[in-house]
């Protein structure tokens, strides 16, 4: 089979791979959706075998097939598989993660977590969705509900999925006003549930495109820090002159970090989801003064995924908006390099 591979300097290649066949304690999924992440984008950017540097304890060996938002059917389980974990033909979505199986992270759905170290990210250190096939433990399963398409799923794996987590980490309520600091497909995301579970969103973009989706999606305010003096007072005039009581920062921009700390109001909470970068604040007055808690949130458990999955499919929430751009996996490179200007919507590959 042919899997995408990131070639170092925003170069693509479709390398042939071996048809994947099943551990015991595995099964081989047939993937009909795998979403592009913008997490993925400083590895496609990164140099050849710059990708090796990722922070994870365990090294990469060859080429990896990328993809970290997997979707689609099981094809084959392993003889250690049991029907109450997976069966041929169940729709799933898959956790990306590997890691004991055993340890209190693990055995409460946080493998990424995992005390002896995450063993395998899938799409970043393991074979990943871009593919037509991908083999992977059956306890990394998460099942699809029906009323999901496959794209929806692909993007709960990933984007919506840490969206959600980040609103859970938050406490989220409905009286709440939250500002929320870049609009790509988790940003994006964050606007669309925080909307469908009540809360009034402040959406912070510098792509005046990214700022229109949002206001499809929920927003009820759209702030371009390219076009706004003054940020902070834009979202005070907009609460009061209290601040927003929550804010999430999804674009890793500095500044928008430090802006997501400086615009929540006394006893608020900032929560960070954007990957890589830094961030400055003034300890005293930005968060220590105010009763401010700042959070960080890494993606979410197989548990959380699962609910998240319950959440849209109950509320009928539109999920697959997010998705404006469908491609094959010829059309990778085409793919990655839309998604690389980071002013389109979220793009996912349909390899079957
Ligand atoms: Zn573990
Ligand atoms: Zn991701």
């Amino acid at each position: 089979m042919k899997g995408v591979v990131f070639a170092g300097d925003r170069r693509i290649a479709l390398m042939d791979f071996p048809d994947p066949t099943p551990g015991p304690d595995d099964v081989v999924l047939e993937i009909r959706a795998s979403g592009m992440c913008g997490s993925d984008l400083k590895y496609y950017r990164a140099p050849a075998g710059g990708t090796a540097a990722l922070g994870f304890a365990k090294g990469i060996q060859g080429p990896i097939i990328r993809g970290h938002e997997p979707c689609g059917v099981v094809a084959a389980v392993g003889s250690n598989v049991s029907a109450k974990q997976a069966r041929v033909g169940q729709r799933v979505m898959q956790h990306h993660y590997r890691g004991c199986g055993v340890c209190p992270q693990c055995s409460t759905g946080w493998m990424q977590l995992c005390d002896d170290g995450v063993d395998e990210v899938y799409g970043t250190t393991g074979h990943g969705g871009h593919a037509r096939y991908m083999r992977c433990p059956a306890r990394t399963l998460v099942p699809l509900p029906d009323e999901l398409s496959f794209e929806t799923g692909a993007a709960i794996s990933c984007g919506t999925g840490t969206a959600w987590g980040a609103l859970h980490r938050l406490g989220l309520q409905g009286d709440h006003t939250i500002a929320i600091f870049g609009q790509g497909p988790v940003g994006l995301s964050a606007t669309q549930l925080a909307s469908a579970m009540g809360a009034r969103v402040i959406a912070l973009d510098t792509s005046p495109e990214r700022l229109a989706r949002a206001k499809e999606f929920g927003a009820e305010l759209l702030i371009n820090p390219k076009q706004t003096n003054d940020v902070l007072g834009a979202i005070r005039d907009a609460t009061h002159g209290r601040g927003a009581h929550l804010s999430l920062d999804a674009s890793s921009s500095p500044q928008a970090r430090r802006q997501a700390v400086q615009c929540v109001r006394t006893w608020g909470k900032a929560c960070y989801v954007g990957e890589g970068d830094t961030v400055t604040i003034e300890v005293s007055p930005d968060m220590l003064r105010r009763q401010v808690t700042i959070i960080g949130s890494w993606t979410f458990s197989t548990v959380g995924q699962a609910e998240c999955a319950r959440f849209i499919a109950d509320r009928g929430i539109e999920v697959d908006k997010l998705f404006t751009h469908r491609w094959t996996l010829e059309q990778a490179d085409e793919a990655y390099r839309l998604f690389d200007r980071q002013t389109a919507g979220k793009g996912v590959i349909l390899p079957n």
